[in-house]
């Protein structure tokens, strides 16, 4: 096995900088791949800041993740040497809880195994991300990337992309529903563009005026800017459903107000300090619902990525060098991204 090369973070405070390591031998499950691409969520830099307060350091970040197959374990029956796979946030779980048996693996009643930041199940070993030349990871983890995409711009959907569908899906975006995205970041752009292709009628809410022919563009039939509060009110109980992606802080009441009776409003981005607690009457006169979602199963990225490969769905991305990392985390701080950076792994080889 050959030394990975990495981009690591030491500590909080610290900017991520070069870092080697092995990768595990084969066991007889894996798929060795060589990284192709990683897309950059702003997981990774709550991760990497420790501001969700969970971080085991050295960290390793990336969970979009594109590679090619440079070898596969004895007992591996789905892959093999040169095709092109991908690995989102997950690399193991316990596999027989009821959760895993639903192919829920993202709420294993024993904890998944995160793809960085996690720990091995046999081991104990932390687990290392996609910022690195290579990964080796159980082939049941290991997704089928359609042929007919742009590589690059698949690997922000093992993350942005399943974390957008999977609550489209389970809350029923389609024909004759009026669906809101809050948000035009990562996640917020790809589901933009989900909510359009399985036919639902989309609103994006967005802080950033400049970003208003970008979603209209991407596939939004409306846009509100969030703060104007004549714009919010022309929309008021009229949403079936709103997915929330917002990465900080902020006042719920205005986007619930938008809900229709029954209507939901589910929460996906993840920030550092808590929301404020929306009114409870605002739910309560209206039925309405406030609810959570965590990035998907695998057999529903699958279905994901093959749904972008019938419908030729990318992320719109920004390449960058690894080097380049700690500048597009700043720039990601500042919504200065459009709409995700995928960092170019070939830079590590040079
Ligand atoms: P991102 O690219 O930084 O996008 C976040 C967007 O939120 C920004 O583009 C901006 O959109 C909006 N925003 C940022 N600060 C804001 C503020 N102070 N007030 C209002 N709007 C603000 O981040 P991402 O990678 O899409 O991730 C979004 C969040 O989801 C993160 O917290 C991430 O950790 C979380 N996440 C959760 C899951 C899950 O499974 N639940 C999976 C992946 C990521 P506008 O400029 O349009 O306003
Ligand atoms: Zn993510
Ligand atoms: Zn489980």
């Amino acid at each position: 096995m050959t030394t990975t090369y990495a981009y690591a973070a030491t500590d909080a405070q610290a900017k991520l900088a070069p870092f080697e390591f092995q990768r595990r031998a084969l066991r007889e499950h894996d798929v060795q791949m060589e990284v192709l691409f990683c897309g950059v969520c702003h997981s990774d830099l709550h991760t990497a800041r420790n501001e969700w307060k969970n971080t085991i350091y050295p960290v390793v970040p990336g969970h979009e993740i594109v590679g090619r197959v440079t070898a596969v374990g004895a007992g591996v029956t789905q892959f093999k040497t040169g095709q092109l796979v991908g690995v989102g946030c997950m690399v193991d779980s316990c596999r027989t809880c009821p959760s895993c048996a639903e192919g829920l693996e993202q709420y294993c009643e024993n904890g998944f195994v995160g793809t960085y930041n996690g720990n091995d199940r046999e081991t104990g070993d932390l687990t290392y991300g996609g910022y690195s030349t290579q990964l080796v990871v159980d082939e049941a983890f290991t997704l089928r990337v359609p042929e007919n995409l742009d590589p690059a711009g698949v690997a922000p959907l093992l993350c942005a992309g399943i974390t957008t569908y999977s609550p489209l899906r389970e809350w029923g975006a389609g024909p004759g529903k009026k669906v809101g995205i809050v948000g035009l970041g990562g996640l917020g752009h790809m589901g933009v563009k989900l909510a359009r292709a399985m036919g639902a009628h989309v609103v994006l809410f967005t802080t950033s005026p400049s970003k208003i022919e970008d979603a209209k563009r991407l596939g939004a039939h409306e846009v509100v800017i969030s703060k104007n509060a004549d714009e919010m009110a022309a929309h008021a109980n009229s949403f079936d459903f709103i997915l929330n992606t917002v990465a900080a802080q902020h006042d719920l009441n205005p986007f619930l107000n938008l809900l229709r009776r029954d209507g939901t409003m589910t929460l996906v981005g993840a920030p550092e300090h808590d929301h404020p607690s929306p009114q409870v009457f605002n739910l309560i006169f209206k039925r309405r619902r406030l609810a959570g979602s965590l990035i998907g199963g695998i057999a529903e990225t699958q279905e994901m990525l093959d749904f972008c490969g019938e419908h030729g769905i990318t992320s719109d991305i920004e390449m960058i060098k690894m080097q380049d990392i700690n500048e597009a985390y700043e720039r990601m701080l500042k919504s200065d991204v459009k709409y995700r950076f995928v960092i170019d792994i070939d830079s590590m080889r040079q």
